[in-house]
């Protein structure tokens, strides 16, 4: 019987697979092949005829299994179902592997899996690999962001969650048909202590346009003042990119906390980020690092930011930003 790799298919409140599960069953692929050439399964838990629906996304995803308990009740998620269902679901997959997207849902769900099947969870990994001896290898920063432990388990499955963009989607071409295996779900001796009596959606204009933005230009300490982060904004605008922040702009009243990014604000994968005043904290870096091209404006040449930037300016951001905003044909 060949190994198995299970990816929980987090459905969103508008009823669509979220982009986590495509970014997961990418890094699933890769871990496959070092690991016997594994199956990658989905567990979808969901309102009925999602499995038939999504089937197309799933299958140009490399998934080989989609693990479908559909019922009425499963429409909204809720706690104490979603993790009885998906445990007993678990205990007959038997998959070596459960990844599962650190987002609000994962992060409620993913603990409660691990401790109904007494195993391991690696929390919000950065990394994930197959060791030597066949093992996932969940690489997360530890010590405040100080280190980067890499994690065994020594119980299965062994589970990891994962901070969506992370990991770059899959983009497979129909490689191979996703069979459809239903569950039927078992819900006794499941207590509902939780009722959602009402959801009010976020509005638009509060939702922070990083996750989706191309480009970022992101300030620091070093924009020092309103006014810098001002100067950010107009450069931002010149360029269609979105502003984000380093934590300690954040603490400083520059920036608000959705426009964090790093290990405990966002991870975001935009295609030009342009980090300005900023020392580059592996804190900071952990959640830019895998930016297509980074730009680093700087005055001091020894700034870690270098190290992982594509292009650095020493210099001050109070003397280029301006220059930068005046330039005619600036490209986007
Ligand atoms: C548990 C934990 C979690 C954390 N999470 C995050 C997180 O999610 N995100 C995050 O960003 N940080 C996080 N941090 C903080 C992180 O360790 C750093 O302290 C922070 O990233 C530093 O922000 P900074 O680069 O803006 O400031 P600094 O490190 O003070 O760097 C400012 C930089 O600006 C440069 N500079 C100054 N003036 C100018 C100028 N005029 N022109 C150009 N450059 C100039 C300086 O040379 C310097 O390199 C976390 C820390 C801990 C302990």
């Amino acid at each position: 019987m060949s190994k198995k790799i299970l990816i929980y298919a987090e459905v969103t409140r508008e009823n669509y697979i979220h982009t986590v599960f495509f970014e997961l069953a990418n890094k699933a692929g890769e871990l496959a092949e070092k690991l016997d050439n594994a199956e990658v399964d989905a567990l979808l838990i969901s309102k009925p005829g999602l499995a038939e629906n999504y089937r197309e996304a799933f299958v140009n995803s490399g998934i080989d299994k989609i693990y479908a308990i559909e019922d009425e009740r499963f429409e909204t998620y809720c706690t104490e179902y979603f993790s009885k269902v998906a445990v007993d679901a678990i205990k007959e997959i038997q998959p070596e592997i459960l990844l599962i997207g650190a987002t609000n849902q994962g992060r409620d769900l993913a603990p409660r899996i691990s401790t109904a099947l007494n195993t391991g969870l690696t929390a919000d990994c950065t990394g994930l690999d197959i060791n030597e001896k066949g093992q996932l290898a969940a690489t997360r920063p530890t010590f405040g962001g100080q280190l980067m432990a890499t994690i065994l388990c020594k119980n299965l499955p062994q589970m990891a969650t994962v901070r969506p963009k992370v990991f770059k989607p899959a983009e497979y071409d129909n490689i191979k048909p996703a069979e459809i295996i239903k569950i039927t779900p078992n819900e006794d001796g499941v207590t509902r202590c939780v009722e959602l009596l009402e959801f009010h959606k976020k509005l638009t204009s509060e939702i922070n346009e990083l996750d989706s933005a191309e480009i970022i230009v992101a300030g620091g300490r070093g924009m020092k003042n309103s006014d810098g982060f001002a100067l950010l904004k107009e450069f931002a605008d010149k360029l269609g990119a979105a502003v984000g922040a380093s934590r300690t702009a954040v603490e400083m009243g520059l920036a608000s906390h959705d426009m964090q990014i790093g290990q405990t604000g966002k991870t975001v994968t935009p295609k030009l980020y342009i980090a300005c005043g900023i020392s580059g904290a592996i804190q900071h870096t952990i959640g830019m690092n895998n930016s297509d091209k980074i730009i680093a404006i700087n005055t001091d040449k020894n700034a870690p930011i270098f190290e992982i930037a594509d292009f650095g300016m020493v210099g001050d951001v109070f003397e280029i930003l301006p220059k930068l905003i005046k330039l005619e044909n600036f490209q986007k």
